[in-house]
């Protein structure tokens, strides 16, 4: 009578200096969230009864109209694009995902397009690019809708944006127009206040990943906006067998996810921040690079979160690389960021680090540049 652990299948734990990444396990829960999800898993529960309560919960947290809860920000994608086709109508949510004679276009700006996308399609909408990769201006948003569009989609964080429409011309088209606006926002926190502010601005329905900053169960995402909307998530939505039954949470997953949620809005994030800030400043101190390794902190962080985040860059993409292979092949097993806008760099975010970990990672740094400052004489 013993439970299985990740070293009984021969899966070594490893050191996530990347950030809270869904090829890592996303982000660790607290004991908090564990303990609720124990609790929920030793009683059934009616699962539509939970899901209008936990809507309504959640939504009061995030002083939102109301909110769905589903199996992540990717299912999140999927389930607004449904309700913005089908809308509470029964025969439409039957056919899902054939979209044969309804209305089905989802707005896009080409410079955000991204393999997120996909999952819009999954519930049969048909993606309509405006703009160039460069620029969108208001005429090609304006001049692409039409009586078969039904929804504008918005990805939210600064690295998304840097070429888009802003998020608040988008929003005044689509009121104007009366097409709703969903915003993807998954990895956009903190600042806590996204929980609100956009749907406080008009976006109709807003997408968070209850498993990244928040720290809720890896396979949940919150779905935030207008009551009708998110009602017609629910229909769309398991138990129903509807195109949804594929993003089911469990009762556990749910609980966990209020608990974090509830645990995120009443945290101190200019400690944590602090706290960040204390540890970017040990591993500067830590870390002098062989001969021409550039060590700086780099902020905010890459969708605009208040977040440092160490940066350390190498001559040239061949010695980053060599390091990064290094740092996945020791023990214990570390993984830093590697982004493809930057060729020779990688980079430590402390989000998702305990201290004795950035101790590791010091001295496991210091040792690879020693042995790199040999190399390089
Ligand atoms: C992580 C992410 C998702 C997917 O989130 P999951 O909760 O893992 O499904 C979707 N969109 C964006 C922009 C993301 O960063």
């Amino acid at each position: 009578m013993c439970n299985l652990n990740y070293r009984d299948l021969g899966v070594s734990p490893i050191i996530n200096a990347f950030g809270t990444v869904t090829i890592l396990g996303g982000s660790l829960m607290s004991q908090e969230v564990l303990d609720a999800m124990a609790d929920a898993a030793r009683s059934f529960v009616d699962m539509h009864e939970l899901l209008l309560k936990a809507g309504e919960k959640l939504a009061q947290m995030t002083r939102n109209e109301a909110a769905y809860i589903t199996s992540g920000a990717a299912s999140g994608l999927m389930l607004a694009a449904a309700v913005c086709i089908t809308g509470n109508n029964p025969d439409k949510i039957a056919r899902l995902p054939d979209t044969t004679g309804m209305p089905n276009e989802i707005i896009i700006q080409k410079c955000q397009r991204m393999s997120w996308d996909r999952f819009l399609s999954q519930a049969g909408a048909r993606l309509v690019e405006v703009g160039q990769q460069d620029k969108t201006s208001v005429e090609d948003l304006e001049s692409a809708i039409n009586e078969n569009t039904v929804a504008i989609m918005y990805y939210s964080g600064s690295w998304y944006e840097r070429n888009a429409l802003p998020l608040g011309s988008v929003l005044s088209i689509g009121k104007c127009r009366g097409i709703p606006v969903i915003v993807d926002a998954a990895a956009n926190l903190p600042p806590v206040d996204n929980l609100w502010r956009f749907t406080g601005e008009g976006a109709d329905l807003v997408i968070f990943s209850g498993g990244k900053g928040l720290r809720g169960p890896q396979n949940t995402g919150l779905i935030l906006g207008k009551k009708h909307l998110i009602e017609a998530c629910r229909l769309n939505g398991s138990p129903n067998n509807a195109i949804g039954r594929v993003c089911k949470v469990g009762k556990e997953e749910i609980m966990g996810l209020l608990t974090a949620v509830q645990q995120y809005v009443s945290l101190d994030h200019e400690k944590i921040k602090e706290e960040q800030e204390q540890c970017i400043a040990y591993l500067m101190s830590e870390l002098t690079g062989p001969e021409g390794v550039e060590v700086t902190r780099v902020y905010p962080g890459r969708h605009g979160q208040p977040c440092p985040r160490l940066r350390i860059t190498f001559p040239d993409k061949e010695q980053r690389d060599r390091v990064v292979k290094i740092l996945k092949e020791g023990t214990p097993k570390i993984y830093v960021a590697v982004f493809s806008e930057d060729e020779r760099c990688f980079s430590i975010d402390p989000g998702t680090l305990h201290w004795d970990e950035v101790r590791i990672i010091a001295d496991r740094l210091k040792a690879i540049f020693a042995e790199e400052n040999v190399r390089n004489n």
